[in-house]
This record gives structure tokens, sequence and C-alpha cells, in this order.
């Protein structure tokens, strides 16, 4: 851990705090002597800084461990409950929110339904959420994450342009903490997904990661060596709005032809409506389509789901392979409403995939479903803010 430049004493010591934080969170339990040889540091600086982490309630003491000779280690540890965190996920038709603690264990939840496109609403639907969890932590805050949609500008906690809930330029992490008095952190909905099954998804051998979230909106994040790659304005994934057919049908955002067109959920429904009167016997043409039923047509094999699936997988896994090539990376991981369609689905954005890119970097890349489950957003905004507030490197 360099310290560059005039680094005041206050900020070396912030950063030994971090060190020996993460060191102790990371390798846990764990002795003051192994810290000292893990970090570098000197035993006085670990003693020091390890007092000052138990005044905090950020470490506490676990038993001995096992003697080397002298006196039996005293074993530290970081409490799961010494801190709690407030995450956040603003989709197309609710907002959810979580408290978790510090091992991403869930301890509450809220949920408020929205309609799309109406903004202020939203806004105010989101402050009351956040109300309702801040009021009701029974442990300490570290802060609220908030996973949007949309271009965000992580930095000054600014919402670009969220395309589905028409926010544009909205001052997200100022006002709300005005409001919380806490620290707000703000991101893109698929970067923080991206973070959650880099952190908790338990992808071992992982190197870095492309995590695509498909709903109704489709998006991307990357995480590479344990860090989240944001692009410099923190577009970077934003692969939805990327047109795949040349004068295809318009888009939301006022182009044509984009990737959400053709291959999101939105587009699984109007191609199953467009697809029926070829697929007479499909137990699709007997009442309005939703993707539920979609799904469940999946299951048992229709034809008409069957090539519902394949046809909005396929521009998909076209994209898939562009990003193969474009980063050389191990994992892609699918997440978000569409992967209910298993393996019909799965199946064809894997080979479109590889038949999409170079088969020497093809072959080594897996694709695979995402393991985190429903609070992946919620989660990830959550481990960007331990990462920036405690300097937790979450990396597997
Ligand atoms: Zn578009």
């Amino acid at each position: 851990l360099a310290v560059r430049g005039k680094a005041t004493h206050r900020d070396t010591r912030r950063l030994n705090e971090q060190l020996v934080l993460r060191t102790i969170y990371g390798r846990s339990p764990i002795s003051r002597a192994d810290v000292a040889r893990l970090t570098g540091l000197t035993r006085t600086t670990v003693s020091d800084v390890v007092d000052g982490l138990l005044a905090e309630g950020l470490a506490e003491e676990v038993g001995v461990g096992p003697s080397t000779g002298g006196k039996a280690p005293i074993l530290l540890r970081v409490p799961a409950d010494a801190r709690h965190l407030v995450g956040v996920d603003v989709d197309d038709d609710k907002i959810s929110g979580v408290i978790v603690n510090l091992h991403g264990e869930i301890q509450r939840r809220e949920a408020v339904p929205i309609s799309g496109r109406d903004g202020e609403r939203a806004l105010a639907d989101l402050d009351g959420l956040v109300d309702r969890l801040v009021a009701g932590a029974e442990r300490p805050l570290l802060g609220v994450g908030v996973g949007t949609p949309g271009i965000v500008d992580t930095a000054g906690g600014v919402v670009r342009w969220a395309v589905s809930l028409d926010w544009r330029d909205v001052p997200l992490a100022d006002r709300l903490r005005v409001r919380t008095g806490l620290p707000v952190s703000v991101v893109n909905d698929s970067q923080a997904a991206a973070m959650a099954e880099w952190t908790f998804g338990r992808h071992p051998g992982s190197q870095g990661m492309v995590v695509i979230k498909v709903g109704n909106g489709i998006g991307a994040g990357i995480v590479i060596g344990g860090q989240l790659y944001q692009g410099e304005s923190s577009g970077a994934g934003e692969v939805g709005h990327s047109r795949v057919v040349p004068e295809g049908a318009r888009c939301h955002c006022g182009s044509r032809g984009c990737l959400e067109v053709v291959a999101s959920v939105r587009a699984a429904v109007a191609r199953a409506g467009a697809l029926s009167a070829v697929y007479p016997g499909s137990v699709l043409g007997s009442g309005p389509v939703t993707f539920e039923s979609i799904v469940e047509a999946t299951q048992a094999a229709d034809p008409l789901a069957m090539r519902v699936a394949h046809d909005v997988a396929l521009p998909l896994g076209r994209v898939l392979g562009t990003i193969v090539g474009v980063l050389d990376i191990s994992d892609i991981v699918l997440i978000g409403p569409m992967t209910a369609l298993g393996d019909p689905w799965l199946s064809v954005v894997t080979d479109e995939a590889r038949r999409s890119a170079l088969p020497i970097l093809a072959q080594r890349t897996r694709i695979h479903i995402g393991h985190v489950g429903p609070d992946v957003v919620e989660l990830g905004t959550a481990a960007l803010l331990m990462n920036s507030e405690l300097g937790l490197a979450l990396a597997a």
C-alpha cells in the first residue's frame, strides 16, 4: 500500500486502519502478530490501530489461537453486525430496499411498487422507502447505496439519464444525504449487480467478470481485478442501446433497433404476439401473452415459446461475443428476469456468443446464470459502500 506524495499523518493513519481492518475481515480469526506479518506494519502500529477498531466496535476479540512458544495469541474478527447498510434497487416496476450486515446477510426488506416514467413520483417513493429503512435500523448505519438504471455519475452522485424513469440530472446522492445525514453512493444497477456477483457470488478462479442484467432493460457491469470498471463517464457496460438491427423498431431512447428492442423481456412478449399465427397449436395462443406465460410454456417445450427464447437469445449472444473479443474475460454472468427462460435461452446465448468471437478466446469464457439471486443490486450497492467507507476490498 503505497503512500504517494505529501500524505499527512491523518491520511497514513486512515490507510493503516483500512489495511488492518481489511486484513482482519478477510483472514479472521487472526492474531495481531499475523496482521503485522501480512501487512508489513509494525506490531506497535497494529496494536494501536486495533485498539481504535475495538473502541469503534469494528473489531472484537474471539478467544485465543494456538501458542507458538510464548503466550497464546488473542484472535480478532470483524463482527458481522458492527455496521449495517441500506441497499436500494430502483427497478422499472418497483423500488426494493434492504438492510444488510457486513457479511452481506439481509436483515430487513421493504418494497414499494412504482409506475415507470413518473419520475417525480418515483423520487418521492424512494425517499419514503429510505426513510423507513433508516428509521428501522438496529445498528449504526454505514451509509445508503442506491442502484438505478441508466447513466449515473457515481463520483457526483447524479443520475444523468435514466430512460425508464425519465430522470435527467437528478442529484440523488445529495438529496438522500441531506435527508438521512449518512454517506450515500449511487451507481448504475448493472454495475452494482456486477460487484455483488463478484463479492458474494462465489465464482472460484474468476479473474474478471462481466455481469449482464436482462429484464425490460439490458445493461452490463464490468469487474476487472476486483475493481468495478465504470468507464470515463460511468457509462461502461451500457450495451442495451447498442444498435443491433439496422432500421429496426423504434426504442424509447429515440434510436432504432437497440439490443433492448429485440432481446429484452418486453421484446420476448412482443415476439410471442407477432409469431402466434405461425404456431396455432401453441398454449400461448389461448390468451394474452405475459412473460410468465412464456416462461411456463418454455418449461413445457412449447414450440412457440422455444422459438421466442431462441429469437431473443441470438442478438444477445452476438453482443456477448463482441464483449469477449474486447475484454478477453473469463466469466460472463447473466442475471435478471430473462434468466427464468432457462436452458432453451441460455444455450442459444452461449452458442451464439462462441460463434461470434475468436474460438481461442471464446473457448475459455464461461457463460452462466448468476448465483446471488433477487437481491443482487441491493447487495452490490452495499459492497461498494463497504469498499468506499471502510476500505473493505471484497475481491474474491
Ligand atoms: Zn435504445
